[in-house]
């Protein structure tokens, strides 16, 4: 299989990309990867992607992005790049199934995936009743107890998703203060389902089959405590989806790939956008941006590998022509 543009990634940055690349047409080729439509797929309500005046389900905001892709001519398929070779072009990447794709331009927008506690029980009770995913699991919580660790925008926006279902909801956090944006603060601070416990950390999932409680320390006094619960949805900050990339591409201490301002990577025809560079912003419509400029940066970088192509092999015309 072979296209000009190989997209490896499906979240807004990916779709964005895609959307852009087809238009050009390119008929770029998306590869959704592990979550399709990225980690704005698994989040209830965006309030503050442009041009919604109500909050649209992240789940819709990100199919709606690849309904308008395919529309222009972007091919999707389901599967994980497990193996890449950026050393000559057409790149070559392999899929889980042993696929080789061959690509004239990549475009990385691979994401990153939510950060683990690394406690005690959090491997043995995912899924049961360990969950990073709010909207998709919320359901199974119905008047049941919940905990939300951190103090970021997910843990609040994710935990306030969670009241609709839960009798009560802690958001256990590191400090006494939150990063959150003061918005998700003030209704956290009035849904009389939420409180907080401050200063603490989750050091330890209990339970058997299923999630019983966590065990908590405040980090201030040293104290511990035990809290009866049947679910843990952990929102401590994100991890970059860049272990593909590793000894390939440069990528920063934290493992996000380092781009220009125009996405390019340190290899020409290797474009990077969304959360795999972006540790700061890390919003759906900056990933978009990114995914804008990638698109076009792959366009003008196809056009002119052909105008070299097309002078070379004037060039070897005239040079046949006197011979
Ligand atoms: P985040 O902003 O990095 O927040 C992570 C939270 O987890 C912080 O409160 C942090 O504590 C805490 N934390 C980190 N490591 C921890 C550990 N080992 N143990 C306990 N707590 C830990 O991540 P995020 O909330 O996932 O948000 C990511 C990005 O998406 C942000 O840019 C955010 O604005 C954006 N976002 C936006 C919306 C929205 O606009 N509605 C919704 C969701 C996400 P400290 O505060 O002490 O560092």
């Amino acid at each position: 299989m072979h296209s000009k543009v190989v997209i490896i990634g499906s979240g807004p940055a990916g779709l964005t990309a895609a959307i852009y690349a087809a238009r050009a047409n390119l008929e770029p080729l998306v590869v959704r990867g592990l979550q399709p439509g990225g980690l704005i797929a698994t989040t209830s309500e965006v309030e503050n992607y442009p041009g919604f005046v109500e909050a649209v389900g992240g789940f819709d905001l990100a199919d709606n992005m690849e309904k308008q892709a395919a529309r222009f001519g972007a091919q999707f398929m389901d599967a994980i790049i497990e193996r890449v070779d950026l050393s000559e072009r057409p790149f070559k990447l392999y899929t889980d199934s042993n696929e080789l794709i061959t690509a004239d331009s990549l475009i990385v927008s691979t994401g990153a995936s939510p950060r683990k506690l690394g406690v005690p029980g959090e491997e043995t009770l995912a899924n049961r009743g360990v969950s990073y995913c709010a909207t998709c699991d919320g359901f199974f919580f119905r008047n049941k107890k919940a905990v939300v660790v951190g103090g970021g925008n997910s843990a609040l926006d994710e935990g306030l998703f969670l009241t609709r279902y839960v009798t009560d909801l802690t958001i256990i956090h590191r400090r006494d203060s939150l990063r959150a944006d003061p918005v998700l603060q003030e209704r956290a601070f009035s849904n009389p389902k939420v409180r907080f416990i401050w200063d603490s950390t989750v050091d330890a999932i209990l339970g058997e089959d299923k999630v019983t409680g966590v065990r908590v320390r405040n980090l201030k006094t040293g104290e511990e405590s035990i809290l009866d619960t049947d679910g843990v949805f952990p929102y401590i900050g994100h991890i970059p989806n860049t272990w593909l990339f590793q000894g390939t591409l440069d990528l920063d201490e934290n493992g996000y790939i380092l781009a220009d301002e125009r996405t390019r990577t340190k290899i020409p025809g290797v474009f990077a956008a969304g959360d795999v560079v972006d540790h700061v912003y890390r919003q759906a419509v900056t990933a978009a941006g990114d995914g804008c400029k990638a698109a076009m940066e792959a366009v003008w970088f196809l056009s002119e590998q052909e105008h070299a192509t097309q002078q070379a092999e004037l060039r070897s015309e005239v040079v046949l022509a006197l011979v």
